[in-house]
């Protein structure tokens, strides 16, 4: 029996979405494009899904650019804000917690003449909107601050950096990929120019996500080719994808306070059962707001390697922080940012993250199997 405990990394399709999904793929094959019956039957499912997606964030139809997933909207946001920007200025502010699509693509910049400003957090993973107002340059042509953190859930102060950024001409962009479907968004509360959504995080398909992109807001397209998407980012739309996508949505949007409680317990659940078997561990980020779905813990007297062996061999799927770095066993860049390079919570801590499929009784099972593993391994 395994337990999915890492849905920070990705979720399962929800099974009514994958049962329209796999529909869809066989009769939904027109080009939006085309003109013809099934061009029109294929275009008005897109028409209808992006307005799902507009209406999810507040936001018009016409601002929302689909793409292949939240790599692709963080990458067209930040070099397509930097290459349309150029001739304004060539500094960029984010944080050293970003994903890394944000961070790499800054990184990349850095090579091509940009100057990169990484604010540095707190040991909650925070920053202030204050620290993004003494970075402000007048040659600042882009922020980038992610919404809520994919490895230790701290969520920023997104509204109060909108605040700071209105009277500048900087455009704001928004990692929201982890965020998006655990917290409501309002895109015009915020105040951002630019937010990034993907939709295999909230149990849709993967390969798909999409950009908001404020109107007004002038970013290079960096995808050409046809027509498709107002000319700002050509290919032929994955409609069957990008219906299950809105299909997802629609499912998470009436789920999100439930959720929310769900998780809550589940962590409780956990702390529970440490606590009882005399464990110990502490939460990371523990002091700050943060995704409900997403719990980062430092088992003291641990080490990665073996924690995550041990408990993929009892059957619980958690991770040590990003996918994309699970593979290579580097220490979390965000801990390290975090806690600094000699902190101990580099080397045992696990993310534990939630989502569909969970139950109570999942969790204590998953809660008992880790006592027993930790208990094991602390000498
Ligand atoms: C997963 C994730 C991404 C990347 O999205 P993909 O659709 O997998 O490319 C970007 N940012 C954050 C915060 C994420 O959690």
């Amino acid at each position: 029996m395994t337990i999915y405990l890492d849905h920070a990394a990705t979720t399962p399709v929800h099974p009514e979405v994958s049962a329209r999904y796999v529909e869809l793929l066989g009769t939904l094959f027109g080009n939006p494009s085309s003109i013809h019956s099934y061009g029109r039957e294929a275009r008005k499912w897109l028409d209808d899904s992006r307005k799902t997606m507009a209406l999810s964030i507040n936001a018009d139809p016409n601002e929302i650019i689909f793409t292949s997933g939240g790599t692709e909207a963080d990458n067209a946001a930040i070099f397509g804000t930097a290459y349309a920007m150029k001739n304004k200025g060539n500094h960029i502010i984010t944080t050293n917690i970003e994903h890394p699509a944000v961070l790499n693509a800054c990184k990349q910049l850095e090579l091509e003449g940009f100057e990169v400003t990484y604010l540095e957090v707190d040991d909650n993973g925070l920053i202030t909107s204050e620290q993004v107002r003494t970075a402000l340059r007048d040659t600042t042509i882009l922020v980038s601050i992610m919404y809520g953190n994919n490895e230790v859930g701290t969520i920023q102060p997104i509204q109060l950096i909108g605040d700071v950024l209105k009277d500048h001409n900087a455009v704001f962009h928004t990692d929201a990929v982890q965020a998006y479907g655990h917290v409501p968004l309002d895109v015009r509360n915020l105040g951002v120019d630019l937010l990034s959504v993907s939709a295999h995080k909230l149990n849709g398909p993967k390969g798909v996500g999409f950009l908001y992109q404020r109107k007004g807001i002038d970013t290079k397209v960096l995808q050409v080719g046809g027509q498709q998407e107002r000319k700002r980012r050509a290919g032929t739309e994955n409609v069957p994808a990008i219906v299950a996508f809105s299909d997802a949505v629609k499912l998470m949007q009436v789920s999100i306070e439930d959720n929310r409680m769900k998780y809550k317990d589940f962590g409780d659940i956990l702390k529970n059962v440490w606590d009882l078997k005399g464990i110990n561990y502490e939460v990371n980020a523990s002091d700050v707001e943060k995704l409900p779905h997403v719990l980062n813990i430092s088992f003291p007297g641990t080490d990665i390697e073996s924690l995550l062996v041990n408990l993929d061999m009892a059957g619980i799927c958690v991770s040590s922080g990003s996918a994309c770095s699970a593979g290579s066993l580097d220490p979390s860049h965000v801990l390290l940012a975090m806690y600094g390079s000699n902190a101990p919570q580099l080397r045992n801590s696990v993310r534990f993250s939630f989502g569909l499929g969970l139950n109570p009784q999942l969790i204590e099972e998953a809660g008992i199997k880790t006592a027993e593993i930790i208990n094991r391994l602390v000498k």
